[in-house]
Parts: structure tokens; sequence; C-alpha cells
């Protein structure tokens, strides 16, 4: 293997990167291409090499001594394609995003296709694939996922369902609506109690579950003796179409079995919700009555080494949409809570950064507690902390689906003041322990293009940096730690005009009053059309961690 010996221009302390390409990754200038060790060599160049070798133990020791930390901040829904009413320019690329544009400045920057390029993925898809596994060999359906994340233990057997609070017309079994109310974390439960623990009259050995989760969803998971996964659903996936009958998806008899228990599942529910004086009490005011519950993606718990196995990363997650929380269960993540971080707009963005500095910078701080299904009291987190902070961010997805141009801008804007937060939370450890060297990382799980209203196939920007460097980009320590730490509200839709906006987006076209890259790449912005300069070209994203540990391990 050949050694490469390159110089830091900004600290000037040699230090090596050996074999590949790892050169792209920090370093500005090579001072010279290695020679093998036993190789005769004049005596000034051997004394040239001690010292450099010298040093180069030696910062190999600092770099032993210093835990490596990742904050692994997932942005849902991410990419975009260009608006016109945004000067044709991606919502991403309109955005103000000091922080997140320091980050692409201190490091290296690439497109990523979170399954495989031209296909367009769920978020449970896309998570599995970028957390390294491939979904075409471990997805079994989001409905255990859903059904964790919400609370739900489930044992080996259990059938699970995402599930959505709907609208449907009883006379002609039209669903009117998929989505009864988004905004039902008060009334949600109190049905989901309703329907917890029905009995199914021709199945009275089957136990159902329901737990309420986020928004107008909940989980749903069924236990009994010969149960298949292997079922159609009741969600007709669009509004105005009608509600379908279960269907065995192979010969088996178990399939045919479980299909008939889920018809009459949903049509328990049914007869309890129309019945509920909480529907009444909605019709009565003029809101649309939740009466049916929509059955999808029924799965069965899927079983997997765990993240930490795979990739010797002890790991932790904020996640409030329940369906990532659980997925993050099954690969054996920790779910740190993080009050106030609701997975909708009134999401307080602080508290998930808060959480996973929290996480990140233990044992000196001390960890957020943990969430475990099937019991009600959260249990102590990791006391030792953790390596892998994962903080997912769900507003933008929303903005995406409910095609609001500016909010999908202005909530991206709330992330990168989320993100100048949590730098300044991991500076103050990094700095004043020099226990831990943290790297930054941000990406998306997929796009969803706000004018479209869905997810597709557009790749999303990666960037990963140092944090040191991004102290660096952004003007040194006092200014990172003089953010203020205060928690605030995601804005409002339509708080500012598109006209603002696209003179906002046309301002930040102009490339030459940038900043210049401080370490990695040359790109200077982090956005759909920038990402595509940088080193890390185009890639997958079940390379994605191949990339995080190599680059934090250097
Ligand atoms: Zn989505």
């Amino acid at each position: 293997m050949q050694t490469y010996y390159c110089r830091d221009n900004t600290e000037n302390v040699p230090y090596c990167t050996t074999g590949g390409n790892q050169g792209y990754i920090r370093n500005q200038s090579y001072i010279w291409e290695g020679q093998s060790k036993d190789t005769e060599k004049p005596s000034v160049w051997k004394s040239a090499i001690s010292l450099i070798l010298e040093a180069l133990q030696h910062s190999e020791k600092e770099n032993m001594a210093r835990k490596k930390r990742v904050a692994f901040i997932l942005v849902d829904g991410l990419a975009d394609v260009s608006i016109p009413s945004l000067g044709l320019r991606t919502p991403v690329q309109a955005a103000s995003t000091p922080n997140i544009d320091a980050m692409a400045r201190a490091g290296v920057n690439g497109l990523m296709d979170p399954v495989e390029p031209g296909l367009a993925c769920g978020s449970d898809t896309a998570h599995l694939s970028l957390l390294g596994y491939d979904p075409l060999i471990y997805y079994r359906g989001r409905g255990a996922f859903e059904s964790l994340g919400a609370g739900l233990a489930m044992s080996p057997g259990d059938i699970a369902f995402k599930s959505n609070f709907a609208t449907i017309d009883d006379a002609s079994g039209i669903v009117t609506s998929r989505r009864a109310d988004r905004h039902f974390e008060e009334e949600g439960p109190i049905l989901c109690e309703a329907l917890n623990g029905l009995k199914l009259p021709s199945f009275p050995k089957y136990q159902v579950c329901v737990r309420y989760a986020t928004e107008h969803r909940c989980g749903v998971v069924v236990k009994g003796p010969r149960l298949s996964g292997n079922i159609s659903g009741t969600d007709p996936l669009k509004d105005n179409r009608p509600l379908q009958v279960v269907v065995p998806l192979d010969d088996s008899e178990e399939a045919k079995h479980t299909a008939a228990i889920v018809n009459e599942l949903s049509q328990e529910m049914r007869r309890i919700l129309t019945a509920h004086p909480l529907n009444a009490q909605r019709q009565s005011q003029g809101k649309s009555i939740a009466n049916v519950v929509l059955l999808r993606g029924c799965g069965i718990r899927i079983e997997v080494p765990a993240f930490q196995e795979k990739h010797g990363l002890v790991p932790c997650m904020v996640a409030p949409t329940k369906i990532i929380a659980g997925l993050g269960l099954s690969l054996g993540i920790d779910i740190l809570d993080a009050p106030g971080a609701t997975g909708d707009y009134r999401t307080i963005l602080t508290s998930k950064a808060v959480a996973i500095a929290g996480a990140l910078s233990a044992p000196s701080k001390s960890t957020p507690s943990i969430f475990i299904p099937g019991e009600e009291d959260s249990k102590p987190g990791r006391s030792e902390g953790y390596d892998f902070g994962f903080l997912h961010i769900k507003a933008i997805d929303d903005a995406g689906h409910d095609k609001a141009v500016e909010l999908k801008v202005r909530a991206f804007e709330a992330v990168d003041v989320m993100i100048g937060q949590l730098a300044r939370l991991l500076l103050e450890e990094e700095a004043s322990r020099e226990k831990f060297e943290y790297s930054l990382c941000i990406t998306g799980d997929h796009s969803t293009p706000v004018e479209y209203g869905d997810h597709s196939f557009e790749p999303v920007p990666f960037t990963i940096c140092h944090l040191k460097d991004f102290v660096v980009a952004k003007g040194g320590e006092s200014v990172v730690l003089r953010t203020d730490l205060s928690p605030f509200n995601l804005p409002l839709a339509g708080s500012s005009a598109l006209a603002a906006l696209a003179e906002q987006a046309s301002a930040r076209g102009c490339c030459d009053s940038c900043d210049p890259p401080v370490a990695g790449d040359s790109v200077v912005r982090f956005d759909e059309i920038s990402a595509a300069r940088g080193c890390l070209g185009r890639f997958q994203g079940s390379e994605m961690m191949g990339i995080i540990k190599k680059y934090i391990h250097l």
C-alpha cells in the first residue's frame, strides 16, 4: 500500500492517509507522495521523513485519544425540483441557510440516490437503505415499524399495519378523505383507546392492540396463531375511491385465514368508530368524522443484525415520527425522549438538538431517557453516551405533501437555525473537554417536490464535515458559541410573500459573493445543484454509512 503524506494548510501539521484517493477528504495540498520505508534515501530525506513520522504518530495518538462521534441530520422529503415561482430555483436553493452552507464549505459534498436512481421510495425503505440494510432483503412492510414506534410491543408471529384515521361515506363505501384530520393529537388517542382490545366475533382467539402514533396515524397489531404478513390492505391510497377488501397475496392457508380476520377487523373498527360520541361531536362542529381506519403495509417485525454490530458505532435517534422510531427500534437504535419535538409543524427543533447533543456529549452531560415499546415509562439512556446521533425532521416532507412552497423554504431555514444550536452545544463539549471529535452530516431520504405533493425520485444533496472545520467556516469559536439557544417555533404557512422568496432565491443565485470553501471540496452551498459538483459525485444510499465511517476515522 502506498502512503501519501500531506500537510494541512490551516494548522501546518502533517498527517497522512493511506491508499486510495482519501486525500480529497481534508487536505488542501500534498507536499509529496511518499515512498516505501525500505527504499534507500539520502540522509536529508531520512531526517525529514522521521520528523514527519514522529508528527504523524503524535497526531494519530491525539486522534486515538479523541473518540469520533457524528450528528446525523436527516431531513425527510428534502430534495425538490426547480420551481417557477422561485425563479426556477429549488426550495433548498431559495432558503437562506448560513449554517448548512458553512457545513458544505467545511466538508465534502455529493448527490445521493437513497435507494437507486429513478426510484421514488417511501421513507422507511430509504432509511433502511441509508443505514446499510438492503430493503430488497430486509423490508417486510411498514406496519411493524409504525406499531413499534407507537409503543406496541411485538412478538414473532404478530402482524401490524400502518393505519390512518379516515372518513368514509357509509352508504357508498367510498373513502372521501384518507386523513380525517391532521391535527388529531387529542382525539386520536381517545379513539385508539376505544378500539384497543376489540373482539372479533368470528375469531375470538385473536387479540387486537391499537395505539395512537402521530397526526392522523395509529399502529394496529393483531396477535394470535397462524397469521401471515402476505395480505393486501383496505387503504384505497387515493381519496374518493372505495374501501378495499383484503385479499391473500399467496396461496397459503395462513394468508387466506389472515385476510378473513383483517376484513372482519376493518368492519368492527368501523362499527365502533361510527357509534363513538366523539364523532357525533365532530359532526355537530362541522368537522370531518373519523369513521374508518385504513389498514395498509401489513408487516411482521424484521430480524436484522443490530446497527452497532454492523457499523461499530453506538446509535441513538430522535424521531417523533413513529414509523421512523419503529424502524430505529427494529435496528436496535435507542430512541431518545425530546420533549416538545412532535414530528409535525408544531415541533420544537431546539429540543431535538439538545437531546442529540446530550447523547453525544455523555458521560459529561446526562443522556436523555429512552423509549421502550410496551412500557409506560421511559428508561435511562446509555450513561456513556452514543457515537451516532440520528436526528430526524419531518416538517419539510409534510410541507411537500401539503404543496406549501413557502413553508417548505421557511421550515428548512428553521432546520438551519437548529443546526447552529446543535453545533454550539457540541462545540462546548469538544472545546472544553477535548474528549470527542465531532462531525456533522446532513442529507434527505427522498425528494418530495412541493408542486407535485408526493415522493419522487430526484437525488438528495449530502454533506459531511468536521465540527472544527465548520467552526472555521463560521468565523471562529466565538461566533459559534454566541449562537442563541432559545427554543423557537416553525414559521406559519403563508408568513411571507412568494415574491420576497423569489427575490431571496435570486440573491442566493449569485455565487461570486459566496464565502470560500474551508476544507474538503470546492462546494460552498448546500443544495441539489451545488452538491452535484462535490467530490463525492453521485452515489447510492447503500454507500452512505461507508462514506461516513471513512470520513470520521481519518
Ligand atoms: Zn412523505
